[in-house]
């Protein structure tokens, strides 16, 4: 199977390139970091107020006075 790497538009082929549909691994690690940069835009707004809930009801002040001090 023959296309082109959406990276850098060079023509790659599927049963010589472990890397297919990208013409090398340096093109699909580019495509990855978008990858992750945009899902990490996305799922920040989803994230957040699961992880405020637990930190409001403990607060930082009051978790150092938990400690046990010896
Ligand atoms: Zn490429």
């Amino acid at each position: 199977m023959r296309a082109r790497c959406p990276i850098c538009r060079k023509p790659t082929r599927s049963e010589q390139n472990a890397d297919f549909p990208f013409c090398s691994e340096r093109c699909r690690l580019i495509d990855l970091g978008r990858w992750a940069s945009e899902e990490y835009v996305i799922s920040e707004p989803l994230v957040e107020p699961n992880k405020s809930q637990p930190t409001a009801q403990t607060e930082p002040g009051k978790r150092k006075e938990n400690r046990p001090r010896r």
